[in-house]
């Protein structure tokens, strides 16, 4: 039986850590604070937002919601940043993505104060990762690393084939097993027989944004399977290709008309020797980290 790695208990274990730096910043008369930047309406960036505010309320952070109209402009946006980057109450901007397209959204992460950086999108902070020298890792990317050290899975040694090379994942992720001594292969859309390379490891992170990408036969048994794809599906065709005859999820389908599967196949979890399950895995690490670097940030401006 595939062990989970439930990222509910984790992410519970890091905030608690975060509200205690918090608590003990507060004896000093600092307060981490996090502006989050949410340009016009987008559904599902809408909810990310509120919970990462929800989140700074929990641990007694301050948070700062920022709602520009669809409509801004790069300048505008500029401007907002250049603002946010001058405050003193603010040790974390984010800047929730994807921005609409007329916005530069390159300019403005590369805008951001690298201190202030909590995504850890801006190329210093990319650079220094790169470098292992001390920066503000992106928090999916992170969070994994968090999932395997406190579930004791061993990285060294090991080999963590990571399928996904985006900016915000899939590279990040790769470089931080490199620095817990995995051997990595990094895997994307022109990989020549994927399968032969998937097979090969003892750690697979899949990161690619494509339902169930990943099925049994690329996977080795017993290996550990971290997902990182969120992929809502919302067909009764979709929903049956993954989940037919799952009652706990026949259930929730049928009152939200959607249910959320990841870049693994649920078949591959079955082979598996552990598994972050979606939802409940990754996912949850995202705002968790997210906390720690802000307060992290706090200190670093500050040179607690
Ligand atoms: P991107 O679309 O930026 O990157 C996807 C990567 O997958 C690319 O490198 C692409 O390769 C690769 N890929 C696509 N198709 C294939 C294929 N057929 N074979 C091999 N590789 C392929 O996505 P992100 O990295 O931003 O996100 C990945 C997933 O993670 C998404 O489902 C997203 O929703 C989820 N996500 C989850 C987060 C969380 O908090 N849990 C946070 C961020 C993302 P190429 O470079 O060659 O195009």
């Amino acid at each position: 039986m595939a062990r989970i790695l439930d990222g509910a208990s984790i992410a519970a274990a890091i905030k608690q850590e975060v509200a205690e730096e918090v608590r003990k910043l507060a004896a000093r008369g600092v307060r981490p604070g996090l502006a989050a930047v949410l340009v016009g309406r987008v559904a599902a960036s809408e909810i990310y937002v509120r919970s990462k505010v929800q989140a700074c309320a929990e641990l007694s952070l301050y948070s700062d919601l920022i709602t520009p109209p669809g409509d801004v402009t790069t300048e505008a946006m500029l401007d907002l940043v250049a603002g946010l980057n001058a405050r003193d109450d603010i040790d974390g901007i984010l800047i929730q993505l994807p921005l609409p397209a007329h916005v530069d959204a390159k300019a403005l992460l590369d805008a951001v104060d690298p201190a202030k950086d909590v995504d850890g999108f801006h190329p210093v902070n990319a650079g220094r990762l790169l470098a292992g020298r001390p920066a503000l890792a992106p928090c999916t990317p992170a969070g994994v690393i968090e999932i395997l050290r406190r579930s004791e899975i061993p990285i060294a040694g090991r080999h963590a084939v990571v399928v996904g090379r985006s900016d915000i994942v899939g590279k990040p992720v790769a470089i931080l097993l490199l620095h817990e001594n995995a051997t990595v292969t990094i895997c994307h859309s022109k990989t020549s027989d994927l399968p032969a390379i998937t097979r090969q490891a003892d750690i697979l992170v899949a990161a690619i944004g494509r339902p169930g990408f990943i099925t049994p036969d690329m996977v080795r048994p017993g290996a550990t399977l971290i997902d990182v794809g969120i992929n809502r599906l919302t067909t009764r065709e979709e929903f049956d290709r993954f989940f037919k005859g799952d009652a706990r999820r026949e259930a929730a389908f049928a009152k939200r008309s959607s249910t959320i599967v990841g870049d693994i196949h649920p078949q591959a979890f079955e082979i598996a020797g552990a598994y972050t399950p979606v939802p409940g895995g990754v996912g949850l690490l995202t705002i968790a980290m997210l906390m720690a670097n802000t307060v992290r940030a706090a200190k670093l401006r500050r040179g607690l």
